[in-house]
């Protein structure tokens, strides 16, 4: 597997809002972008667009959309505590890496 950089969130994280002007804001990352150490994040970093008329949008119009902002803006907030958190990497003895929260120790990553 080729694996460039990777973020400390990825998509369905819930992150709050570090700085800007949705600061203390929370939502879901809907997209995950390492490349660009950015991140999507649901509700947060509005920005409206106009848009012409097209055949998908007859009327043309304004369109309400999330603009990706920098990861290291948003912090990962912990499905256990609910508390935005830093994270630790650790190994599972199947060799799986997994992310843990560093305030209640739980496993970020269940599924895995
Ligand atoms: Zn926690």
């Amino acid at each position: 597997m080729a694996e460039t950089k990777k973020l400390h969130v990825r998509k369905g994280d819930t992150v709050v809002v570090l700085s800007g002007k949705d600061k203390g804001k929370k939502g879901k990352v809907i997209e995950a972008l390492p490349k660009k150490a950015k991140v999507v994040v649901e509700g947060v970093n509005k920005v409206k667009r106009h848009t012409k008329a097209s055949q998908k949008v007859p009327q043309g119009g304004i369109v309400v959309k999330e603009a990706p902002l920098a990861s290291s803006k948003v912090m990962l907030v912990c499905p256990e505590c609910d508390k935005p958190t830093r994270i630790q990497k650790t190994a599972l003895a199947s060799g799986t890496k997994v992310r843990v929260c560093k305030k209640c120790g739980e496993f970020i990553d269940k599924d895995k």
